[in-house]
């Protein structure tokens, strides 16, 4: 990958996108800026014939107002200011008028990247935020991460008020009580039936993912952001993302009893679903 003139691979996006149905997307949730997550989001936009809005922070929502994506500006939203802080609750969102899901966005935080042990410091790259449109996106570092957020996402019942199935999402590890649950009212309680974590970056994150998990207490759970993405996908030959071994967070997992069986590192172009 060019570290310079970054931009979406258009005919690889294209070649994933004909493997999926995506008929049925109403919403993009962004939770952090940096490239990795947030590059290809205008390509993929442009392709759905449903035009959903954008949902992310405030730098997401400049990021995403650069001239060269001729986004419409009516379709990204800005829910940076609404975020569960510190276990006080934010605001649901209900993407669709039918209220058949909704989602409240949480602030959390991002782990290092890297560790540079002669300085004796963990590095993270990227950081930084954007209040106006930025002028060039070109570098890496031009995808600023602004404040990251993670998500709760309530699949609702029949009577669109008691919630059927709640997913957590987290795609940075995070220092609780960062990705912490929020104190939700008696009626939006509910247990987490599926939690996504992020594997990269997880070392420097002192007993990660065991103490979220131990909050949280999902029913299972579903590693993600552990493939490096630099290299052709193997699925034979399984290679964490630069800087993160895999193995370790495997061998981390397994030493959560409460989730033994019950989670799984998620598989890039496998279509995962579940019963309840
Ligand atoms: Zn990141």
């Amino acid at each position: 990958m060019p570290f310079k003139n970054l931009q979406t691979d258009q005919a690889m996006v294209d070649k994933i996108w004909n493997r999926l149905d995506t008929s049925h997307i109403s919403a993009i949730l962004v939770t952090h800026s940096h490239y990795d997550h947030l590059m290809d989001v205008p390509y993929i936009h442009q392709k759905l014939r449903s035009v959903p809005s954008i949902y992310g922070s405030s730098t997401c929502y400049y990021t995403l107002q650069h001239q060269t994506y001729n986004l419409p500006t009516a379709k990204l939203v800005d829910v940076e200011a609404e975020a569960s802080v510190a276990g006080k609750p934010g605001k649901w969102y209900y993407p669709l008028p039918d209220s058949s899901y909704r989602f409240m966005p949480l602030l959390a935080e991002h782990a290092p990247h890297v560790r540079v042990a002669f300085l004796d410091m963990n590095i993270k790259l990227y950081e930084g935020w954007y209040d106006s449109v930025p002028a060039r996106l070109s570098k890496p570092k031009d995808w600023k991460e602004g404040q990251t957020l993670s998500y709760l996402l309530d699949f609702m019942g029949a009577d669109r008020k008691t919630v059927k199935v709640r997913l957590s999402v987290i795609t940075s590890a995070c220092n609780p009580p960062s990705g912490f649950l929020p104190e939700l009212a008696p009626a939006d309680q509910h247990p987490v039936d599926i939690s996504l974590l992020c594997v990269a970056s997880h070392k420097y994150v002192e007993n990660y993912p065991a103490k979220l998990l131990q909050n949280m207490n999902p029913r299972f759970m579903i590693a993600s952001h552990w493939e490096d993405f630099f290299l052709r996908y193997d699925r034979k030959k399984k290679r964490g993302v630069r800087f993160t071994n895999l193995n370790k967070f495997i061998a981390k997992m397994k030493a959560i009893e409460q989730l033994e069986n019950k989670w799984i590192l998620s598989e890039p172009l496998v279509k995962t679903t579940f019963l309840y």
